[in-house]
C-alpha cells in the first residue's frame, strides 16, 4: 500500500536526481576547504541570498545555536518570540553553548507587537545583561509568513541599537513563496540567516548559514569546535545543490496541494481550518474527534495516511514533495467518511 505522510516536511525522501547527484558528487577534505562540491554550494547559497558568504552546516538547529555562539557573548541577552523554534525546540541549546539568556516575547503570526522591541532592549544599568542578538522565525511554524515591513522594522529598531538579526529560516522559500518576493528580499533584513535543505527541499540532510564573509569565517572556526568540520560532505552538498536547483521552484506544489487540502477539509462539518495559519504548506485544523485520538489516527493510518495531532482534535498536515494530489484528496474523503 502507497503511504502518504502529512506529519511534516522533514519526512519527504531525496529525489532519483539527488541520489544521482550524491553517487556521483566530485569531493575532498571540507576542512581543509577542499571539497568543490560544498565550495560550490557554499557560494551558490551566499549568491542566492545576495550575502557575502555562506557554510553548510549538519541541522537548522546547529545553524541557529551556531549563529547564537557566533553573535554573542557568554551572559548576553537574546529576544525572540515566544513561540519560536529556537525558544521552544532546541532542548534549551542556547544556554549550554553560546552562554546566553533568551527573553521572549509576545507574538502574532510570528510578528512582534508595536513598540514592545524597543522595550526589551537593555540600556547601560550595572545590573543589565547587554542584548546581544535578535532571532526571527520566517516563514514562522506557525504556518505565518512575516511581511517585508515588519522584517524591515526589526531590522531598523536592531540596527538603531548596534544589534545584530538572526533569521531562521528554516523555511525561507516557503515564506518567499508566500509573500510573492524573492528570498533575497527577506534576507535582506537580517546579518545571518539560516535556512533548511532537509525540509520540503527535500535533501536528506544540511542547512545552510549565511552572512557576511568574518560573520561566517568565524562561524567556520565555531562549527569545528562544535564537532561540525565534516570531510568529504561533497555527497551531500551535492543533494543540497540539487534541492536549490529543482526543489525551490517545487515548493509552489506543496503551497497548492495545501490550499486544495484546505478547501477540501472547509467543506467537512466537523473541522475547522484555522484560516488565518494559512500562508505556506502548512493546514492547522480542529477536528471533532468521534474517537479517542490513537483509534482516529490508526484509522486514517489502515489507508495509508499517516497523521499526527493531539488528543483534543488539534492537528497540523503539512503538504510535500510525497504527498501528491492522490494523498491529498485521499486524506480529505478518508475524513469525510471517518467524521460522517
Ligand atoms: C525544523 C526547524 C528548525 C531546526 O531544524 P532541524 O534540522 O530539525 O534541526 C529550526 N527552525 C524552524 C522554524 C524549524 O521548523
Amino acid at each position: 500500500m502507497r503511504t502518504f505522510d502529512f506529519r511534516s516536511d522533514t519526512v519527504t525522501q531525496p529525489t532519483p536526481n539527488m541520489r544521482k547527484a550524491m553517487f556521483e558528487a566530485v569531493v575532498g577534505d571540507d576542512v581543509y576547504r577542499d571539497d568543490p562540491t560544498v565550495n560550490e554550494l557554499e557560494s551558490k547559497c551566499a549568491a542566492l541570498l545576495g550575502k557575502e558568504a555562506a557554510l553548510f552546516v549538519p541541522s537548522g538547529t546547529f545553524g541557529n545555536q551556531l549563529a547564537i555562539l557566533t553573535h554573542t557573548k557568554r551572559g548576553d541577552e537574546v529576544i525572540l518570540g515566544d513561540a519560536c523554534h529556537i525558544l521552544r525546540y532546541e532542548v534549551g541549546a542556547a544556554a549550554v553553548i553560546a552562554g546566553v539568556q533568551l527573553r521572549s516575547a509576545p507574538t502574532e503570526k510570528g510578528c512582534f507587537y508595536p513598540g514592545h522591541l524597543e522595550k526589551l532592549i537593555r540600556g547601560d544599568d550595572i545590573h543589565f545583561p547587554e542584548t546581544g542578538l535578535i532571532c526571527i522565525e520566517n516563514a514562522h511554524s506557525g504556518g505565518n509568513a512575516v511581511p517585508l515591513e515588519h522584517m524591515a522594522a526589526v531590522y531598523k529598531i536592531a540596527g538603531d541599537n548596534g544589534i545584530p538579526v538572526h533569521l531562521d529560516g528554516a523555511r525561507l522559500f516557503n515564506a518567499a513563496l508566500a509573500l510573492g518576493v524573492e528570498a533575497k528580499a527577506i534576507a535582506a533584513y537580517a546579518d545571518s540567516i539560516m535556512f533548511c535543505l532537509s525540509k520540503g527541499l527535500c535533501a536528506p540532510i544540511g542547512s545552510m548559514l549565511v552572512g557576511n564573509r568574518s560573520f561566517i569565517e568565524r562561524a567556520r572556526k565555531n562549527r569545528k569546535m562544535m564537532g561540525g568540520g565534516l570531510r568529504q560532505v561533497g555527497i551531500l552538498a551535492a543533494a543540497g545543490r540539487i534541492a536549490i536547483e529543482e526543489m525551490i521552484p517545487a515548493l509552489a506544489d506543496d503551497h497548492l496541494m495545501a490550499n486544495r487540502l484546505a478547501a477540501g477539509l472547509e467543506k467537512i462539518p466537523k473541522i475547522e481550518v484555522q484560516q488565518a495559519q494559512r500562508d505556506i504548506n502548512f493546514v492547522f485544523c480542529k477536528i471533532a474527534l468521534p474517537m479517542p485520538l490513537e483509534a482516529f489516527t490508526e484509522a486514517l493510518s489502515a489507508k495509508g495516511l499517516i497523521v499526527t495531532g493531539t488528543p483534543d482534535g488539534h492537528f497540523r498536515f503539512v503538504a510535500n514533495h510525497d504527498t501528491p494530489e492522490e494523498g491529498v484528496d485521499l486524506l480529505i474523503d478518508t475524513l469525510k467518511t471517518l467524521l460522517s
